[in-house]
């Protein structure tokens, strides 16, 4: 069905992956100005995982708008940040305590990096191979997963250094061979060009995520954390993808014996109301001098109402338990047509965040044939799914965690059909 004409006045630097024009969602479902109803397995980049407009979230905001719609942290203060800071530091882990809130995903990493610099009184920030850290400059500095995001904004922030990322899939190493490598590389780095006393934080992404959806080995990322500690280096969390249930667990940090010092967070905290926030070890949060950072809205009681009504869902209504269930249940389908399908490489992933790697007959990566498969899906099968990795190689599946079982097995046929259709 034909749809209108987009305005020639909004920018074209997004990228696009569907040209869907969406006037509703409920649930795992968005429905288009003509009326087509698509199984959103994108959840608008991994946002919306209590579903597309959850009532109880709905409702928090309609009530909460009535209100205050802006209730400035620096006039005055309100209740529900106080609320909010209270309940993340009952799910997130002990080590975190003390909370600061803004707006996206790239200032709340921004708001890490300064907050360990000060604390620190150090300069540089190591980061890994093929991580995404968002796109304002220096989260786009931190950013390696692929060149589209750093090319023509140079000169980058410097005091960036990127250590490896074990990938063993890509490499053809076992994961223990590809664990000791990257973190005697990272020991490396130390010693040849950032020295501890330089280094206020590593930053970690417990599962890649725009970098191909690849788990961090349990050896690793406690294996980061532990030379973190003996080097007096924040060791810092970027949950900005992996939060709020994605993974099967409130916070990913939960699948290893990690306490990080800084935990950052935004995607899923608000199921789609723009708040973010770090979290951190209250010795640290109190480093940071009053004033030395802020911003207008951060903190702002929509985003907390819908946070505090977000969370609750998760919590009370099964979702983050769905969640891990519906996550099983894909993860064991795509494996299964993993079997019969050689152009999938690999099925990985913590959760409900699952990547299937595509390979030519070569085992190299094919790009080609993952946006072939995807734009059936999306065309004949009414799915939609978004790709990752640095050759795009990747399908991510990212079903909001409130996706039912019958939806999941409809995914699974869609995506069967397209791999046949592509074959
Ligand atoms: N960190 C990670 C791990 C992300 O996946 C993203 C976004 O995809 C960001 C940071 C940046 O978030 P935002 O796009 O809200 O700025």
């Amino acid at each position: 069905m034909s749809q209108p004409s987009p305005s020639t006045h909004v920018s074209t630097v997004w990228g696009k992956s569907t040209n869907l024009r969406v006037s509703h969602g409920s649930g795992a479902v968005v429905t288009t100005v003509d009326g087509e109803d698509y199984l959103d397995y994108s959840s608008g980049i991994g946002v919306v995982n209590t579903g597309h407009c959850h009532p109880k979230v709905v409702a928090a905001i309609q009530a909460q708008a009535e209100k205050f719609l802006h209730a400035q942290v620096n006039c005055y203060t309100h209740t529900l940040i106080d609320e909010l800071a209270d309940k993340l530091a009952s799910i997130t882990p002990a080590s975190i305590e003390k909370f600061f809130f803004t707006n996206s995903g790239a200032e709340a990493t921004e708001a890490a990096v300064k907050l360990a610099k000060f604390a620190t009184r150090k300069p540089n920030i190591i980061v890994f191979e093929g991580s995404f850290h968002g796109r304002t400059h220096m989260a786009m500095a931190m950013t390696t997963s692929k060149s589209v995001y750093r090319a023509g904004y140079a000169p980058l922030p410097g005091g960036v250094f990127v250590s490896t990322f074990p990938y063993h899939f890509q490499t053809g190493e076992t994961e223990a061979a590809a664990v000791e490598r990257c973190l005697h590389d990272l020991e490396l780095l130390l010693k040849r060009q950032t020295a501890p006393f330089e280094t206020a934080a590593i930053v970690l992404e417990p599962e890649l995520g725009e970098g191909g959806y690849i788990p961090c080995p349990k050896a690793f990322f406690e294996g980061v954390a532990r030379i973190a500690r003996e080097n007096d280096i924040l060791f810092v969390a970027d949950e900005v993808q992996t939060g709020f249930g994605r993974t099967g667990k409130m916070f990913a940090v939960e699948h290893y014996d990690v306490q990080p010092d800084i935990l950052v967070m935004a995607k899923g905290l608000a199921s789609g109301f723009p708040i973010s926030a770090i979290g951190a070890r209250a010795e640290i949060m109190n480093r940071w001098v009053a004033g030395s950072h802020g911003g207008t809205y951060g903190g702002n009681p929509m985003g907390c109402a819908a946070a505090l009504a977000t969370i609750d869902v998760m919590l009370n209504d099964g979702v983050l338990a769905n969640g891990a269930a519906r996550g099983a249940q894909l993860s064991h389908g795509l494996s299964t047509l993993a079997e019969t399908n050689p152009c999938i490489g690999d099925v990985r992933g913590f959760g409900a965040m699952i990547a299937t790697e595509f390979v030519d007959p070569h085992g190299k990566p094919d790009g080609a044939r993952t946006s072939a498969v995807v734009a059936h899906c999306l065309s004949e099968g009414k799915l939609i799914l978004l790709t990752c990795g640095t050759y795009g190689n990747v399908v991510r599946w990212i079903p909001p965690l409130v996706t039912t079982e019958n939806q999941v097995g409809v995914a699974l046929e869609a995506f069967a059909a397209a791999l046949a259709a592509t074959a």
